[in-house]
């Protein structure tokens, strides 16, 4: 089984913190999700906004995916990365005009669209360009994804796509709108999503919608139902890769689709979040009554998803080998969230130590901000270090 290596002689050498991504486990990964589509003939689009490093983005592109951006910028990055304008999909409530002729410009081959007013001005920016864009509407299904709360996205209190309620007035508005074209459906209900029940909860509301649109007349060639597949984070050593045959066949075995019909998804997280790692050394470790404190050279500002979303993350000293100790591992930022564990069982820890924070590679560096003025990091790849 693939393991993340850690040229640890190597990182000494370099400044901490910042982002490493074993290339070997992304490549190993890819080739599995690969495997696992092709046998379903399936379409990937790797959702960029867990993580547009230019190296890791070009080790996806040279597996062939295509691309889910949700910012003009991401079609941007994606399009820079080699990735060719039909494998680009493009989702998010509030797109702005200059990110739609972005996207019209290019060709890109879809708009998940997720309002009346925004299919409305897609079909304007459309028509002044003499274009024909390629829609598909981003519904709601209100199908609970079992993940916190705030990666919730498919139920219909959350501000994404379409109600339900309100698709027969989308629908029959397109008759009406003579440069868009609708093409297929969307859905996206949530991140970190490891109980297959909610992917299969997704299946049956889309096989009912396939009734739906089968009465109103309306020949769906595309079936996108987004991304979500969670990680194991609490063991990233024993399951560096997701279990991908398990998800597709979900798909396959619950979704019933036409002939005619192609099944496409948006993979982020399970994509890449145990390729990457956030390395840091130690400052300080601080005895505090019967606490101790070991303080890093890397916070929040660095890896958000603790401090915004109590997510956890394996943490590992990769210069100790002692017994170990229970320690409060925090970072050097002024705000009490800045906690990246407590209590956790680290080898016996002194200043200087070489940290990795493990399954950092799916929204970590992409969501890095310079809040208390700290510098954006650098990140660095196992082709670059090993
Ligand atoms: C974030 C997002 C994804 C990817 O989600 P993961 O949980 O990282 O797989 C896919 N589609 C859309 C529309 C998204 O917003």
């Amino acid at each position: 089984m693939i393991k993340a290596k850690y040229p640890v002689a190597k990182f000494s050498e370099i400044q901490t913190p910042f982002y490493y991504y074993d290339l070997e486990v992304l490549r190993e990964t890819l080739s599995e999700i690969n495997a696992q589509a092709n046998k379903n003939k399936f379409h990937v689009h790797y959702a960029m906004k867990a993580n547009a490093n230019p190296g890791v983005l070009e080790v996806i592109k040279n597996a062939g995916f295509g691309a889910d951006c949700v910012s003009g910028g991401e079609v941007e990055a994606a399009l820079k990365a080699g990735v060719p304008a039909t494998k680009v999909v493009f989702a998010g409530v509030g797109k702005a005009d200059w990110e739609i002729n972005l996207g019209l410009e290019n060709d890109i081959f879809c708009f998940n669209v997720e309002s009346v007013p925004e299919l409305e001005v897609i079909n304007e920016l459309a028509a002044a360009k003499g274009k024909v864009a390629n829609v598909a509407l981003r519904i709601n299904p209100n199908v609970s994804a079992h993940t916190h709360h705030y990666i919730t996205t498919g139920l219909s209190e959350n501000k994404f796509g379409i109600n339900m309620e309100d698709l027969d007035l989308v629908v029959d508005l397109f008759p009406s709108l003579k440069h868009v074209k609708l093409i297929g459906i969307h859905f996206h209900i949530g991140s970190q999503i490891t109980d297959m029940t909610s992917f299969q909860g997704l299946c049956v509301r889309i096989n009912e919608l396939q009734q739906y649109f089968l009465l109103k007349n309306v020949r769906l060639e595309h079936i996108n139902v987004g991304g979500g597949l969670g990680i194991n984070y609490e063991h990233p050593n024993h399951f560096p890769i997701p279990d991908f045959e398990a998800y597709f066949n979900v798909f396959r075995d619950h979704l019933e689709l036409k002939e005619h019909q192609t099944l496409h998804f948006e993979l982020g997280r399970a994509v890449v979040a145990q390729c990457g790692s956030l390395i840091s050394r130690v400052l300080y470790v601080k005895q505090s009554g019967s606490k101790k404190f070991a303080i890093l050279d890397a916070g929040f500002t660095e890896l958000i998803r603790p401090a915004l979303y109590q997510a956890y993350h394996r943490i590992e000293n990769l210069s100790s080998e002692l017994p170990t100790e229970k320690y409060d591992v925090v970072g050097p930022i002024c705000e009490s969230s800045d906690t990246f564990a407590k209590g956790f069982e680290l080898n016996q820890t002194k200043r200087g130590d070489i940290i990795a924070l493990r399954s950092a590679g799916a929204y970590g560096e992409i969501m890095a901000s310079q809040y208390n003025l700290r510098k954006l990091p650098k990140a660095y790849n196992s082709d670059e270090l090993i």
